[in-house]
């Protein structure tokens, strides 16, 4: 199958090509006469020419053609195909598959023993390619970074090389530890992939077959893997020791927790057990130590709900309610908007469950009902700390709710989360808790709810079709928003995605998938909005003990765009996808 063309030597193809000059020439056949080795081996020490190029010379010597892997997609089943171990080992490079012909880079194509062996394992009849030992260093070590490849035990081998660090008991376990037990690197293997994947969530779960183990990332579990059955129960106890759980007690739920290093990245981990048929379930979650505080901006607040949001929190007394179901991004927009109070003027203290975004120069205290400290506990203990503003974590009950309206009758700023799904549902809410009606018109000042979308990878974002009676719908919640004067009155910012939107059909926009966004077409998140201001309307409605949908029609007329609308806006303008806004907002 290799055809050599041996009536040329290397050196003098590369004189031919003037990659070489008649000196370098000349010095290499000296030394090849002098020493006698082999003449290529002499080409590459002496490095008068690139990588490449001499890469692609040998290849040219041997019939054997160049590939160039820079910028390449490696298809993942491919990457799948042969362990990354053994890729690095001989150097290869799986790169593509056309029927039963496999594509493989490798720097040294004449190696046939590599190529029976991949032939033998994977029964496909291999193409060898020549490529730089560069460009294989570089595409091995981007899939050592993504997911856990085919065998476990294949990966671990390159997490010898890990960053990972894990702090048990106040001391941190050595990196060869780590290494000597197998089930502690899958352990760590795991940690590693969900810290760098930005998984919020690791779920393992015990099945008949084996174990299912999904990652949590924008909101979405994926599937990673199945990890075999007869690795669940060491893997599980693994985990226990580090969270200081106990190992033997499997009939009832425990939680703890433990603290991992990747790099610069303190993570903490809340793990929770819960016992199946099948054995023990753990859900791990990812609280960053670095808070991720954003601007109003960045989290997708816009125009008059941006303005209406940042007037009312910067007033010094009254309540400021975000709501969402979990998983909805309250808390990142409240430890955003505490930044954005948070001067050396004010005192901010903050009570939570748990404490998940850390915000410099806050108070901030955890929940800890075990000695007593509840949210209602800990707001009367803070009315006594002075606090200009106080954050509650959430709104549960009658005595929360409560208080918190006694903190903003008596000059405070009270900042809280509630479990409703609209910004208009809060007030009903709040009434059902127990608040008499004239309190709370008088002390609430905005109610925001929320949701998270995923937004398009912005590398492999593409039009897509889609069918009329869509661009209908479409068109009907868009015109809806054009219909509303006060709107367009006053958002100049959603008058201009309108009649952008107006002026041409509308177009529609997916990702295909890339290697950016783990072929999943989207990458990241943004909130949509729904911001309800306490006006005097919304505060009379209040007064007469209204149904949420009588504060909604009225906010709505009075400006507020719903979740749905905001949603579709980002739709037209090529942020999400309207599949993503009907997942988080219908
Ligand atoms: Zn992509």
């Amino acid at each position: 199958m290799l055809k050599f063309d041996t009536t040329k030597s290397i050196e003098d193809l590369l004189y031919d090509r003037k990659l070489i000059n008649s000196d370098q020439l000349s010095a290499i056949k000296f030394e090849h006469v002098n020493t006698g080795k082999d003449l290529t081996q002499i080409v590459k020490e002496r490095g008068f020419v690139s990588d490449e190029d001499f890469v692609k010379a040998f290849g040219e010597v041997y019939g054997i053609e160049y590939v160039n892997l820079t910028g390449k997609q490696i298809p993942a089943e491919l990457v799948e195909l042969v362990p990354l171990s053994v890729a690095k080992k001989y150097n290869i490079v799986p790169y593509l598959l056309d029927g039963d012909k496999l594509s493989v880079a490798m720097v040294d194509p004449l190696d046939l023993q590599t190529i029976e062996f991949i032939e033998r394992k994977t029964s496909y009849t291999v193409i060898p390619f020549i490529t730089s030992q560069k460009d294989v260093d570089r595409i091995l070590d981007e899939q050592k970074g993504k997911a856990i490849g085919e065998e476990i035990s294949a990966a671990l081998e390159e997490i010898s090389q890990t960053t990972l660090k894990i702090d048990e008991t106040g001391g941190e376990l050595t990196d060869a530890t780590i290494r000597d037990a197998p089930i502690a690197r899958i352990v760590g293997m795991i940690l590693e992939t969900a810290v760098k994947t930005l998984a919020s969530d690791i779920h393992l779960e015990p099945g008949e077959k084996g174990s299912r183990l999904r990652y949590r990332i924008d909101g979405v579990l994926e599937e990673k893997r199945i990890i075999p059955k007869e690795m669940h129960d060491s893997i599980i106890a693994r985990i226990k020791i580090l969270a200081k759980m106990k190992i033997d007690e499997k009939r009832i739920p425990l939680d703890g927790r433990f603290k991992v290093q990747v790099g610069n990245t303190q993570t903490d981990l809340r793990v929770s057990t819960l016992p199946t048929i099948y054995g023990e379930k753990v859900v791990i979650r990812l609280l960053k130590e670095e808070g991720a505080v954003f601007t109003f901006k960045d989290l997708g607040l816009r125009g008059l709900s941006l303005k209406r949001f940042e007037e009312q929190i910067l007033k010094p007394v009254g309540m400021v309610l975000v709501t969402g179901p979990t998983g909805s991004g309250k808390t990142v927009t409240l430890a955003s908007a505490l930044a954005k109070l948070n001067t050396v003027r004010v005192n901010i203290v903050t009570i939570e469950d748990p404490v998940e975004i850390r915000v410099p120069g806050v108070n901030q205290v955890q929940i800890n009902p075990q000695a007593g400290l509840t949210f209602a506990n800990g707001l009367r203990a803070f009315l006594r700390q002075d606090p200009n503003i106080i954050m509650v974590g959430e709104i549960r009950d009658g005595e929360t709710a409560e208080l918190g309206v006694h903190a903003a009758l008596t000059g405070h700023l009270v900042l809280s989360t509630l479990h409703t799904n609209s910004a208009s549902g809060a007030l009903p809410r709040l009434l059902d808790m127990g608040i008499e009606n004239f309190l709370l018109a008088s002390t609430v000042n905005v109610i925001l709810a929320q949701r998270l979308v995923r937004k398009i990878c912005t590398n492999c974002k593409e039009e897509h079709d889609t069918p009329a009676e869509v661009l209908q719908e479409m068109k009907t919640i868009l015109s809806s928003i054009e219909r509303n004067k006060t709107i367009m009155l006053k958002d100049p910012e959603v008058v201009k995605i309108i009649k952008k939107s107006s002026e041409g059909p509308i177009k529609l926009y997916k990702g295909k998938g890339c290697d950016k966004c783990a072929n999943t077409g989207y990458k990241g998140r943004i909130g949509i909005f729904e911001v309800l201001e306490m006006s005097d309307r919304i505060g009379r409605l209040t007064l007469e003990s209204s149904t949420a949908q009588q504060i909604q029609d009225v906010a709505m007329e009075e400006g507020m765009l719903n979740l749905m609308q905001d949603g579709y806006l980002r739709v037209v303008e090529g942020v999400t996808t309207l599949s993503e806004v009907m997942r988080v907002a219908k």
